[in-house]
């Protein structure tokens, strides 16, 4: 019987230099084709998960997808965080460097409370800049960082030493 990794690794595909010559692009939405192993993906978060965090927040857009249903499992609230200009006010954002340029972030600050637990889920974590704003923004909130969660960690990057000062619960389920 195959791992629930090994499934991973056999349904994510490949697609080279896309969306740019040189990067291998991690094409995670074959996984959605197969509920069964979906449902298994969601369950592995939720077990790493329970009795830890307090609220979901899940980065546009793709960590929108097993985000919701990992907080609606653990039976919390799920917080979006979305590009700048897509979410209605009130909103507070943190902007960061791409390899060209800035991009910015913003979340609704009501939805996160004072000392919340929060659990910061992707599909996949890279050179780790998104996650590592995305938890700036939750702590200017006045939540604490509980755990980081992706389907793919694209270990080459080092993404995870910009998300350690946060939390050492950094949970991939496969790796490259
Ligand atoms: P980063 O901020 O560099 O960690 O990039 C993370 C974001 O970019 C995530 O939201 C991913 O969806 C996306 N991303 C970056 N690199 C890849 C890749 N090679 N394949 C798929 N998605 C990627």
């Amino acid at each position: 019987m195959s791992t629930l990794q090994e499934k991973i690794n056999d349904t994510i595909v490949d697609v080279i230099d896309f969306p740019k010559e040189g990067i291998v692009y991690k094409d995670i939405t074959p996984l959605f084709l197969d509920a069964t192993l979906s449902g298994e993906i969601v369950d592995e978060f939720v077990k790493q998960a329970k009795g830890k965090v307090d609220v979901v927040c899940g980065i546009e857009s793709r960590g929108f997808l097993y985000g919701i249903q990992i907080a609606q499992k653990l039976n919390v609230p799920f917080v979006l965080i979305r590009k700048a200009g897509k979410l209605p006010p009130p909103t507070i954002n943190e902007s960061y460097d791409l390899e060209y340029g800035q991009a910015t972030i913003e979340i609704n600050p009501n939805y996160i409370k004072e000392g919340d637990r929060v659990l910061i889920h992707d599909d996949v974590l890279a050179t780790g800049g998104t996650a590592e704003a995305c938890a700036k923004l939750i702590n200017k909130c006045g939540g604490k960082i509980s755990q980081f969660s992706f389907i793919v960690d694209l270990t080459f990057l080092n993404g995870k030493d910009k998300l350690t000062p946060f939390t050492e619960e950094i949970i991939s389920l496969t790796e490259y």
